[in-house]
């Protein structure tokens, strides 16, 4: 059998982590397969869908390197793969049910429906959903008053007093009792939109979906759709509902945790590759002892076998983890590209928004050496980098002095500092420069950290700082002594 299977988003928010889960398990279901992955937009809600969501939709597939075989925008066998353009399809097979009574048109007002729902709530009864009151209505009365014009929904008629069993790969086993189900919904609303069971069961049909791997959220609707194929004659796909995925605290994964839209993930300095690796571990294990997984080895790994029947907990923190580890793996040249539009828009070359010149270009791409070790977070490189770009204001004579020191000593060690500084940019090597400046320390009995205390501040404006040998070769002799006679001046 060919593999087939798809994401059916509604374009009604952003994505978020849960739907990129989703989309990237279909994804690699399919490419272990040799399968088609297949994208449908399932707008039938317009006053919720957006065009807005859709290109959010596109744009973060397009960045995640995820692509489908099937869709909207790259066209297929089985389109328009929009559910919008499809309405006259759910149509004429709502109209088929109806012809063979799996379905009966519903004259109920919404008024009535309404009213139902608040003597209940009133009396505190257990019922809800439909009354099942238009399914006695004969036929051939219901046909007339329909084609007379009267407004009318098609419901399905489930089987009553029979049970609905279907397998999960995942969950095993399922029964419900048919009277237990959604009793008989609306399949096809009286403006003629269809609902997301008929669309949705319809098109996985004329689609060939051969497998639906869809969160378990969507658990409850599945005997209902298990029904709607049985009564259609056809045969249903297989079932596999995913993992949850959770906070720290064991509820359902919400903006309450923190950032969940890809969006955010993005601004916030995010690469792909640790996004997909984290997510494509959420409710999956592969090989114990190996967390680095490219986009193709996960598709090589990929089994439902190897999915957890236990929720995924989302950890924030080993999602940085593993960004710091991807952004180490970067090439310097590499690492720069990402970070530049973080440094243009924080205005790290003059102005905010301001592009670089070809020399703070360059600069820039030299410049990472002194942040990949440290950095987790793109957004972050520029805002450590300021000091290489723009003169640091001198700070205050205080922020010179080492622990337990004093102001002339601290002048005294700056002026070493500045006779270390052009060796320091001659050196062969930055290990050199530091091998150098290690021996003089302890020559003179000083404590590195003390001797380069002063001059750390004098160069970078911070006590804290990147690596200081490799800041001071980069700005070159004449711009670090600058700086060093700057702070002797504030020093004296
Ligand atoms: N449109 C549904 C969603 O937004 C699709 C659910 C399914 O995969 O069947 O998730
Ligand atoms: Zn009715």
């Amino acid at each position: 059998m060919e593999v087939r299977v798809r994401y059916a988003p509604s374009p009604t928010g952003l994505q978020h982590i849960g739907g990129v889960r989703t989309a990237l398990f279909n994804y690699l279901f399919a490419r272990s397969q040799g399968g088609k992955f297949i994208l449908r937009l399932e707008d039938t809600d317009r006053s919720r869908s957006s065009e807005v969501f859709t290109r959010n939709l596109y744009n973060t597939f397009a960045w995640l390197g995820i692509h489908w075989d099937e869709g909207p925008d790259t066209g297929g066998p089985a389109a328009p793969y929009v559910q919008s353009e499809r309405f006259s399809l759910y149509r004429k097979h709502a109209e088929e049910l109806l012809a063979q009574d799996n379905a009966y048109y519903c004259f109920c007002a919404p008024e009535r429906l309404d009213q139902i729902r608040a003597e209940r709530e009133a009396s505190h009864s257990p019922e809800t959903g439909y009354d099942r009151h238009c399914r006695s209505i004969p036929r051939e009365e219901a046909a007339r008053r329909a084609a007379s014009g009267e407004p009318c929904t098609i419901r399905l008629k489930i089987p009553l007093g029979e049970r609905t069993v279907f397998r999960d790969q995942l969950l095993g086993d399922i029964e419900w009792k048919n009277d237990d189900v959604n009793p008989d919904p609306v399949l096809l609303k009286s403006d003629g939109f269809p609902t997301y069971h008929l669309a949705n069961v319809v098109d996985d049909h004329l689609m060939g979906t051969s497998h639906v791997l869809r969160a378990q959220e969507w658990l409850p609707s599945t005997p209902l759709h298990v029904i709607l194929y049985r009564a259609f004659g056809w045969e249903h796909p297989e079932y596999c509902h995913l993992p949850m995925v959770m906070g720290q605290d064991g509820k359902k994964l919400s903006k309450r945790h923190g950032a969940t839209s890809v969006d955010e993930f993005r601004r916030q300095g995010y690469l792909k590759e640790a996004l997909i690796n984290y997510v494509a571990l959420l409710g999956c294990s592969y090989e114990e002892g190996k967390d680095l997984y490219t986009l193709e080895e996960l598709a090589e790994r990929f089994s439902l076998d190897k999915l957890n029947k236990a929720p995924a907990i989302f950890d924030y923190k080993k999602l940085e983890w593993y960004n710091g580890l991807y952004i180490r793996m970067k090439t310097n040249e590499e690492l720069a590209a990402l970070a530049l539009p973080y440094a243009v828009e924080q205005g790290l070359f003059g102005y905010v928004m301001r592009e670089p010149s070809g020399e703070q270009r360059e600069l820039f791409k030299s410049a990472m050496v002194l942040v990949k070790e440290r950095a987790l977070f793109l957004k972050d490189i520029p805002g450590k980098l300021r000091y290489i770009f723009t003169e640091p204001v001198v700070p205050a004579a205080s922020e010179f002095i080492p622990k337990k020191s004093t102001l002339p000593a601290a002048r005294e060690l700056l002026t070493m500092g500045r006779e270390l500084t052009t060796p320091i940019t001659e050196a062969e090597t930055t290990e050199a420069a530091e091998a150098a400046v290690k021996a003089f320390a302890e020559q003179k009995g000083l404590k590195l950290g003390d001797l380069l205390m002063p001059l750390r501040v004098a160069i970078t404006g911070e006590r804290v700082s990147p690596p200081l040998f490799g800041s001071i070769r980069l700005l070159g002799a004449a711009r670090s002594l600058a700086r060093i006679d700057r702070a002797l001046v504030v020093l004296a």
